[in-house]
């Protein structure tokens, strides 16, 4: 199995955009031991270079290729370094849904936050244009406010010509 990744096209200026929305700072790292190792939430941006189809409960259903962002939060030993470590790795028994999205990622950057819960950070992003659920449901089984848990990330550029090309 191939145990690396590309880089991708790089974070670009998404780590300014969330740090925006959130009020807070916002350092997206691509390796997990730059994390700490207390327990806390943590947001990952995953770039999908082609589609990936979900089994299990989501059977049938199709992520694009493109980017997302997914928040956890991590309570347990090792903090939230031994879980977004879990995340980054390719070689692993598939244990929750966001795992078949992980194993099938061409770059993962995660940042950790301390003050906001995982729910706080989805419900601040998913009130912005650019991100939106990226499947009801979706990483979310155990909250009730929440849209998803997964939210997939398009600037307002890409927007503005979507919609362009609609009007056209
Ligand atoms: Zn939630």
């Amino acid at each position: 199995m191939d145990t690396s990744r590309s880089t991708g096209s790089g974070i670009g200026s998404l780590g300014s955009h969330l740090q925006e929305l959130l009020k807070t700072p916002v350092v997206l790292v691509p390796d997990a031991g730059e994390l700490s190792r207390d327990g806390g939430a943590y947001l990952l941006v995953v770039d999908l270079a082609a589609s990936v189809s979900l089994a299990g409960k989501f059977s049938g259903q199709t992520l694009g290729p493109g980017r997302y962002v997914y928040a956890g939060s991590a309570r347990g030993s090792g903090g939230i370094r031994a879980r977004v470590s879990r995340h980054m790795r390719l070689d692993k028994r598939q244990r929750w849904h966001i795992d078949q999205i992980t194993t099938g990622a061409a770059a993962i950057w995660a940042a950790e936050f301390m003050e906001l819960g995982e729910c706080d950070l989805i419900g601040i992003l998913s009130g912005a244009a650019s991100f939106s659920a990226a499947l009801p449901g979706f990483g979310s089984t155990d909250c009730a406010t929440c849209p998803a848990h997964l939210l997939r990330y398009e600037p307002a550029t890409n927007l503005l010509a979507r919609t362009r090309n609609r009007i056209r």
